[in-house]
């Protein structure tokens, strides 16, 4: 491609309003641009990186069996209603009339289409397994889009959907999907990790995400390194300690007067103690009626486990009225002394010395509580937010953490589809079987700025060689000296023979420009053509990456860049 004739449209500023990396350089980079909020057009050098990605997705896919399919973008409200989530979904799902004045969705997802077209498709155990994949563009109404292609409200995705005929074989497609996942992003260059994420009420099933490891990330990575175990931070378990931490003395319960103190600070400064000697009470609501939790000063409570421990949909914090009528105090000064709700631990608690509480009246707190002396506890559970080096809950060793993008995530559904869609199937004996079913999905948008967002520096991109725009950009230092214009040509058309992806710098730029402009792009191997060398039969080689130079035989530049590129990583 001629740099001359292509729509790179290249910025030297940052645009004001884009805050990460991804979104920084591939706007100066010419890659996107914005529409409206959260929509973007993607241009020729973004178009080309997704298409890089979507063959080897395709190619993954294809290897487990999957089959490509594009399933309607507009969708009717009646399957929505039928898998009860029209009402549930809240105002992500974009929906509008049809003239008729029936009501549509712009798919935000695929469940309840494919399962649809699967109920009146499949008959019989014979047609299963399945699996089915699109790579499609979705909408989600996101309240805050940000982050350029990051966090759009307008993305493409893959999306795939497994079909078994039971548990196991839906477990044997989850297995197999994973491993297709982990060969993409291997395959793309990036350095992510599979981790253990939350399924939510759907008891039996399991998940992993897929993340893109990064700084910037809005994602924790929960991992250990003694076993490999991986999880995000809301799911990740914390090993209960062995035997009690402290070995103190029992001291007298004693009430203590703690004006206007509410906060675990002003508690902890005004009494001179550290917050891991103290005891936080929330008081929840829930749709089993209001909870006591407690967690130690220092830590954070984590909802989800606490949700996926009580089994409820609902879980909220109490408002005061509701905190004042379960304690008899104002919001602050909740303690489990004397408390007629159900009182929920976390595992550091259970046996807990000499700590300090709230005292369950308006400045009121107690000193040395002690567990179980003086209060009852209904159960002791992992409910706090895993922290670094807390033990790990497989093997003891430190947990460690580091952020990361989300750019997959595999999920075992189960049966949840299938019975409020009605997929069913006649197994061997002619029963009516439910189709169980896996739900699995790439944020192809999200993976490329993720990519962009781990391989970068201040310059710009340093694209991955498998998801490169272009193999090779080569930038001749004066394209209007005839002989160097001329040899430039040639050697534009001999690499094209060769089957390799050249961006011709073409124009007629001050050098300086065209360095910087290909620094920004960031392909990976810059081929600069100058006068003194090309004389010599040299041409100078650019690793993007290393920044390392040096110079080559022009006649050999093919089978150089050939050997690169072959080279694996
Ligand atoms: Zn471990």
């Amino acid at each position: 491609m001629l740099f001359s004739k292509a729509l790179i449209p290249t910025l030297k500023e940052t645009p004001a309003d884009a805050e990460v990396a991804s979104h920084q350089l591939m706007l100066r980079a010419g890659m996107i641009r914005k529409l409206a909020a959260g929509i973007y057009s993607y241009l020729p050098l973004a178009q080309r990186v997704l298409q890089k990605l979507k063959i080897i997705i395709r190619e993954e896919m294809n290897s487990i069996d999957g089959q490509e399919i594009t399933l309607p973008a507009v969708q009717p409200s009646e399957i929505w209603e039928k898998s009860g989530r029209w009402n549930i979904y809240g105002k992500e799902l974009l929906r509008f009339k049809d003239r008729n004045n029936r009501n549509f969705c712009l798919g935000p997802t695929h469940e309840e289409v494919i399962t649809d077209l699967i109920r009146r498709e499949v008959k019989s155990y014979r047609e299963l397994p399945l699996t089915l994949y699109q790579i499609q563009t979705k909408f989600r109404d996101e309240i805050r889009p940000r982050f350029g292609i990051m966090r759009a409200r307008e993305f493409v995705m893959k999306d795939a959907y497994s079909f078994d005929r039971d548990e196991a074989g839906a477990e044997e497609s989850y297995h197999k999907m994973y491993q297709a996942y982990t060969n993409i992003f291997e395959r793309c260059g990036l350095e992510f990790r599979a981790v253990e994420a939350d399924t939510g009420s759907i008891g039996g099933s399991f998940s992993h995400e897929f993340m893109v490891l990064a700084d910037s990330g809005e994602d924790v990575v929960v991992y250990c390194e003694g076993c490999g175990y991986a999880a995000n931070l809301e799911k990740a378990e914390v090993k209960p300690p062995v035997g009690l931490l402290e070995n103190e003395s029992l001291k007298n319960l004693e009430k203590v007067h703690t004006p206007e103190q509410k906060t675990v600070d002003e508690v902890t400064n005004f009494l001179g103690i550290t917050p891991d000697n103290l005891i936080k009470t929330l008081i929840f609501d829930t749709d089993k009626g209001p909870i006591a939790v407690l967690v130690r000063g220092d830590h954070e409570i984590n909802e989800i486990k606490l949700k996926n421990l009580l089994g409820c949909e609902y879980l909220l914090l109490a408002d005061d009225d509701t905190v004042e009528k379960v304690t008899g105090a104002p919001r602050g000064f909740a303690g489990p002394l004397d408390l007629n709700i159900p009182v929920y631990a976390d595992n550091i608690l259970k046996g807990a010395t000499n700590m300090v509480t709230g005292g369950n009246g308006k400045d009121v707190h107690y000193k040395n509580v002690n567990e179980p002396r003086d209060f009852k506890t209904t159960r002791f559970a992992d409910l706090r937010t895993a922290e670094e080096g807390d033990p790990c809950a497989r093997c003891g060793k430190p947990l460690h953490m580091r952020r990361g993008i989300e750019v997959g995530h595999i999920f075992k559904l189960g049966t949840k589809y299938s019975k409020s869609l009605h997929a069913t199937y006649l197994d061997q004996a002619g029963k009516e079987s439910l189709i169980v079913m896996g739900c699995y999905g790439i944020g192809v948008g999200r993976t490329v700025a993720a990519a962009v967002e781990q391989h970068h520096d201040k310059d710009g991109i340093i694209f991955p060689k498998a998801l490169t725009p272009y193999q090779v950009l080569m930038l001749p230092i004066n394209i209007n000296d005839e002989i160097l214009r001329k040899a430039a040509f040639q050697m534009y058309d001999k690499l094209s023979q060769a089957g390799i992806e050249v961006l011709f710098d073409d124009r007629d730029e001050r050098p300086g420009i065209k360095f910087k402009d290909a620094d920004l792009i960031g392909i990976p191997i810059r081929i600069t053509i100058g006068s003194r060398n090309f004389e010599r039969g040299k041409v100078e080689v650019k690793y993007r990456e290393s920044g390392k130079m040096e110079l080559i035989d022009s006649e050999k530049t093919v089978k150089y860049i050939k050997g690169f590129f072959n080279k694996k990583i």
